[in-house]
């Protein structure tokens, strides 16, 4: 038999180094072209799902195969047209960033290679590259740099390991089971922390009934003094508290909560301090911040989104621990088919005993590529620019008696549009900013998204974006100016 692969061209998932070198190139030429063009876009074509379909049709699964090439351009053109785009200089909705395209040519390199970070010996250097991007995100909030931790697909994931870490930590001994408790096990955290918490309690403990939501005060931050009151109340009741989740930037309005305090009180009742930083923990690089972030070091866990403030694309998630063995307690199963400790490797290194995951993609290389580009000055820079945009936004909310400025905090600005001398209720202005909301997010020339403060309706804008100017900021609010009262207008008509 001749040593030939059998299969016929037309079938091979193979690319010869020509193939792939041409279709490659041009693809990159295209991405250029597309990066360059983002402000001259529209931020969506905002398609609805039938119509989305109907531009799916020319693809096809045949018996035959298809060019790999002709199919690259097709897919590019297709995501290019009709996207949402959260790379334009004018998206500031949830909680996504603009990613640094250094990490889009990261990812290829990252796939190109394939590593299986789920274990040293399939990924020696991947494996190595990742606990150093783990240390150096560590070092730049001020956390242990000796901590352990791993990345993951993103905050709620972060988020879940900090959750079962810190639960398997305080009520059970490594490998046994859990010590016996009549009550229930409870989670404490401010109104207004992430839905993740929901999906935690859910998944890992007692349903709603475990978590304790803890009202803010009226600055937004959660009420310590609330905080103790309801761990007493509920040691008293022999239920078992097992850990305070702290908001360093909450995902409604980026505000911080006393973490210093926080972590006295975790220390007072024998409890896990985790600190959900998804989004908000890059801004400990900053020193004018010092003192909002006092008692981020003191957090037991710290989930952090690379894929928000530090400007990676989708997905990466981190979680930070500060006493590594603890995540291995939590995850560390083995198999008699694993050969994972051979001479050498001490089994620190095979992440597939820290987290959830056991074959694991090479999600770091991007961050650790674009945490050297950028370096901690230029991480500096970019989030203090949003920060400024923020507070520019809210001044010239603040200014403009068509509208109210609601808070900010870190890069989060929550106001709402409110026609100025009317006579109307919050009822009426709730749907009319819900309204504009839709309007907006429709128009592709913005994108906001919302959120409800004390029963107020809002537009809030998030920005984690190094593309986004001043002059983008002014387009927003005049922007919400013309819609607003487009939208007042037809909303009086209709009365
Ligand atoms: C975004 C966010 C999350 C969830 O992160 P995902 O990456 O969307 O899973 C959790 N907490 C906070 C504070 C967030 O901002």
């Amino acid at each position: 038999m001749p040593d030939t692969n059998e299969i016929k061209d037309q079938f091979q998932l193979e690319m010869n180094a020509e193939q792939f070198r041409n279709d490659g190139h041009r693809l990159v030429d295209q991405i250029a072209d597309f990066l360059e063009s983002l402000p001259t876009k529209k931020v969506t074509t905002a398609k609805n799902p039938a119509e989305v379909n109907s531009m799916l049709e020319k693809f096809t699964l045949d018996d035959d195969g298809a060019a790999a090439g002709d199919l690259l351009d097709k897919a590019s053109q297709l995501l290019f047209d009709h996207s949402l785009f959260n790379g334009h200089p004018r998206f500031w909705g949830y909680i996504t960033s603009s990613a640094a395209p250094l990490g889009a040519l990261a990812d290829m390199l990252a796939a190109s290679v394939n590593p299986n970070v789920g274990a040293y010996i399939l990924s020696p250097v991947a494996t190595m590259i990742e606990r150093q991007a783990i240390q150096w995100i560590a070092e730049m909030i001020g956390y242990n740099t000796n901590c352990g931790g791993l990345f993951v697909s993103g905050g709620n994931m972060a988020n879940f390991c900090g959750f079962v870490t810190g639960r398997q930590a305080i009520t059970k001994s490594a490998g046994a089971s859990a010590i016996p408790v009549n009550g229930l096990q409870l989670a404490y955290c401010a109104r207004g922390t992430h839905t993740w918490i929901d999906k935690a309690a859910d998944l890992f403990t007692g349903g709603p009934a475990s978590v304790r939501w803890i009202d803010t005060q009226a600055d937004g931050r959660m009420s310590c003094a609330l905080l103790e009151q309801q761990i007493q109340k509920d040691l008293q009741n022999n239920d078992q508290p097992f850990l305070v989740v702290a908001n360093a930037g909450s995902v409604g309005s980026g505000v911080v909560d006393e973490l210093s305090v926080v972590a006295a009180i975790c220390k007072k009742y024998g409890l896990w301090f985790h600190v959900d930083g998804a989004y908000g923990a890059p801004a400990a690089l900053l020193p004018e911040l010092q003192t909002m972030f006092e008692g981020l070091t003191l957090a037991d866990s710290v989930a952090l989104d690379p894929h928000k403030w530090l400007y990676s694309q989708l997905e990466a998630g981190c979680i930070l621990v500060k006493e590594s063995h603890h995540l291995r307690n939590t995850f560390s199963h083995n198999a008699d088919y694993y050969n994972f400790n051979a001479q050498g490797v001490d089994e620190v290194v095979n992440f597939h005993e820290y987290g959830m995951q056991n074959s694991r993609g090479f999600r770091a290389l991007k961050v650790w590529l674009m945490l050297q580009q950028a370096g901690k000055n230029g991480y500096k820079e970019m989030i203090r620019n949003d920060i400024s945009l923020a507070g520019y936004l809210h001044t010239l909310a603040t200014g403009n008696e068509q509208m109210e400025a609601i808070s900010q905090n870190l890069s989060i600005s929550v106001f709402r549009y409110t026609p100025a001398g009317e006579d109307v209720d919050e009822k009426y202005l709730n749907k009319l900013n819900e309204t504009l909301l839709n309007t907006l997010q429709k128009s592709g020339d913005v994108f906001v998204s919302n959120a409800v403060i004390n029963g107020k309706y809002c537009l809030r804008a998030c920005f984690v974006n190094f593309r986004s100017r001043k002059s983008d900021v002014e387009f927003l609010i005049n922007t919400v100016l013309k819609e607003g009262e487009k939208i007042h207008a037809l909303l009086q008509s209709q009365r």
